[in-house]
């Protein structure tokens, strides 16, 4: 009896441990960087947390900041206000040690920092100190067939691919007890086939290993898939922050809703052309939020072009002179000219 109580009560203890032990690997409080005073550029004021173990993805437009934010966390660059903390302790920028750079942390940037005449095996090795062998050629090998390039070990960099390269990077990085990785545009380098595997095998890395993965892209399309928490960056400004259908469900910001899923934006006027009723100033829908119909009698809505997406048709519509887009997953059934009836089932209201 007082043995199942005390049991009882030492799991309670830990379950009490674990819950108020903060799953945050990663704050980021207040960051800002501007490279030059009086232009723009650089990050303003950016403030999120990661939890280990999780993808996180961040998306953004070209010169948007990802990279500056990226460096940022990794101690490359001098901010100007804020700080990171890693595991609650202040990450310190390049000025205050020797070697810039996070210990626990690898970033992985878009030169990869290869040996290219050396073989795919002793560059992910070189990481680790010879003082035990064996420890060293297991934790190769192990970090090697996680990323699924044992095959590829007796190759040199130079006679890979770009996406092989990307992998060996990946593995290089990480093989050191790495605890956060720090990916700046993976994709950018792979065929769209090899894109989906790729991103795949970066989440199933994740979960296997542990480790915290950060990765900033500016294809919507990587981070939507993957991430556990999806950052929007606009102008150096974060604009959202959460779970990616979350974000895409309820945008703060139409940028945001045209990004992630090329939203429809109507003024209010053009709102009132093809039915729709609001008070706000704006109206925005994603494409598949409206419903097509030849069924109904009144179809009001031209088609003014068909677009093929593959395994569905985005149709270009116009009705009173606005113009819409929506999706029809039935290929085909409607051609230029026709005649169609829109359903807006859903729409937002900035
Ligand atoms: P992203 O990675 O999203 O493309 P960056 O973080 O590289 O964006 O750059 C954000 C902005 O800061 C851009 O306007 C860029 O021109 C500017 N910038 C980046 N690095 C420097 C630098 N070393 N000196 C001056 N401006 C910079
Ligand atoms: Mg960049």
């Amino acid at each position: 009896m007082s043995y199942s109580f005390s049991l009882s009560f030492s799991l309670s203890a830990l379950s009490f441990i674990f819950t108020s032990v903060s799953d945050t690997i990663i704050s980021v409080r207040n960051l800002t960087k501007q490279y030059q005073a009086d232009q723009a550029g650089g990050i303003k004021n950016i403030s999120f947390d990661i939890d280990r173990g999780d993808v996180v993805a961040i998306i953004g437009e070209s010169g948007s900041g990802k990279s500056t934010l990226l460096k940022s966390i990794y101690g490359l660059l001098k901010t100007d206000q804020g700080e990171i903390l890693f595991n609650n302790e202040r990450v310190k920028g390049p000025d205050e040690q020797l070697i810039p750079g996070h210990k626990q942390m690898k970033m992985v940037t878009q030169d990869f920092s290869l040996n290219i005449y050396a073989k795919v095996y002793d560059n992910i090795a070189s990481q680790l100190s010879n003082t035990d062998l064996k420890t060293k050629s297991e934790k190769t090998l192990s970090i090697m067939e996680h990323l699924r390039i044992l095959p590829l070990q007796n190759k040199k960099i130079i006679e890979l691919s770009g996406g092989e390269q990307q992998r060996v990077a990946i593995a290089k990085a990480m093989v050191a007890d790495t605890k956060v990785l720090l990916l700046d545009e993976p994709f950018s380098q792979v065929d769209a086939l090899l894109k989906n595997q790729l991103r795949a095998d970066i989440k199933r890395v994740a979960a296997e290993t542990g480790v915290t993965v950060i990765l900033v892209s500016h294809d919507p399309a990587d981070g939507l898939f993957l991430a556990d928490q999806l950052l929007i960056v606009r102008d150096g400004e974060l604009l959202q922050t959460g779970k990616p259908s979350e974000i895409y469900q309820q945008p703060k910001h139409i940028y945001t809703a045209q990004i992630l899923g090329n939203a429809v934006v109507l003024s209010r006027g053009d709102a009132e052309k093809i039915g729709i009723k609001t008070f706000a100033a704006s109206v925005v829908f994603y494409p598949e939020w409206a419903e097509i119909s030849s069924n109904w009698s009144s179809r009001r809505f031209e088609v003014k072009d068909v677009y093929y997406k593959g395994f569905y048709d985005e149709l270009l519509l116009e009705r009173n002179g606005v113009a819409v887009r929506a999706i029809q997953l039935n290929r085909g059934e409607y051609k230029k000219n026709d005649h169609v009836q829109l359903n807006i089932s859903r729409f937002l209201e900035f």
